[in-house]
């Protein structure tokens, strides 16, 4: 696919602000460089590689997928290419902005209740594997337990980040959603170097802390997808507790709060998951004991442009204006 060479490589840069508030070295893993502005170009990339291997699409077939919304758009994107159609499954709380680009890339949009796995007969995941069983030519990549999503980020996420920093990563932090970014990120760098910490955010109420510390497949008491992006109310097969030191929780509030003061900061505006991960950064600086000699990579997964209405209060403009006539 022609889109390939333009996935990843994206920049790494350090954030002065943050790393003189916090007296270390901080940088940002910005995705939203990726063509379809988002980490999760890698692994649908990855993922519908291998289903053309396995000659699983062809064109005229459909694609489909439950997504909140990122991994939906990069599939759509390189469907095009493909000759296939999307189908994208996403829930209630994907943001206005993430469906309409879905809509002008060509997907065709269902929109379910919740993102609570396949046993919940009204979540994302339930529906799209339904869906794909029931129409001859779909196919569902299946994210949440495709190998190759972790893959995409052991191959590529991992490597830049250890060559980015020269090899002197000591902590990275990253939402979980899949687990495919952590996932792949962690499995590479513990290989480089065991000590390098992997950080997990998650919002409050999901699986993934309690599962880390004792195993626990607790019962959430997740209502609705809080932080879009991150948190679940299952474990999927793509997430690798082996390779992750510690999950962090945060609160919802805390983490728009998060995002509007570092735009006010710093003048930019970033995603949501992105904010979670900096309000952990910032709930856990005394634990996470870090020196002038540590380098903290903040993985953020996509842009505030996606969250103008949720994020940063932007209401919904009239397209055209009014004028009195006299
Ligand atoms: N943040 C955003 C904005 C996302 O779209 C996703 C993917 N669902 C994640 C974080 C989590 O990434 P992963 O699925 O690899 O855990």
């Amino acid at each position: 696919m022609l889109i390939e060479k333009k996935i990843g490589n994206t920049p790494l840069t350090r954030c002065p602000f943050l790393s003189d508030k916090f007296r270390t070295n901080i940088y940002i893993k910005d995705e939203s460089f990726n063509p379809g502005k988002s980490s999760k170009d890698r692994a649908a990339y990855f993922m519908l590689e291998d289903a053309i291997k396995g000659n699983k699409v062809s064109p005229g077939g459909t694609i489909v997928e439950a997504s909140s919304g990122n991994t939906g758009i990069s599939i759509a994107l390189m469907a095009r290419e493909l000759g296939c159609r999307v189908k994208i499954f996403v829930s209630k709380t994907c943001s206005a902005e993430k469906r309409a680009l879905l809509e002008e890339y060509g997907a065709s949009i269902e929109i379910c209740d919740n993102s609570f796995g396949l046993h919940v007969f009204n979540s994302t995941q339930y529906q799209a594997q339904a869906y794909a069983a029931n129409n001859e030519n779909a196919y569902f990549t299946n994210q949440y337990y495709n190998s190759a999503n972790i893959k995409a980020h052991y191959r590529t996420t991992g490597p830049e980040l250890w060559e980015q920093t020269n090899q002197r990563i000591s902590h990275v932090m990253v939402g979980v959603g899949t687990g495919g970014s952590i996932s792949g990120i962690g499995r590479y760098l513990k290989e480089q170097n065991s000590a390098i910490r992997i950080i997990g955010v998650e919002p409050i109420n999901s699986v993934y802390q309690a599962y880390l510390v004792d195993g626990a497949l607790a019962h959430s008491g997740l209502v609705h997808d809080a932080i879009e992006g991150i948190g679940r109310t299952f474990i999927p097969g793509t997430f690798d507790a082996q390779v992750v030191d510690t999950i962090y929780q945060v609160d919802e509030e805390r983490t728009k709060q998060c995002a509007q003061d570092h735009r006010a900061d710093t003048n930019r505006l970033i995603g949501f998951s992105s904010a979670a991960v900096l309000a952990a950064l910032e709930q856990n600086i005394d634990e996470l004991k870090l020196s002038s000699e540590d380098h903290l990579v903040l993985y953020f997964p996509d842009h505030g442009d996606r969250y103008l209405q949720k994020l940063y209060n932007q209401t919904e403009r009239e397209d055209s204006e009014t004028f009195e006539t006299s």
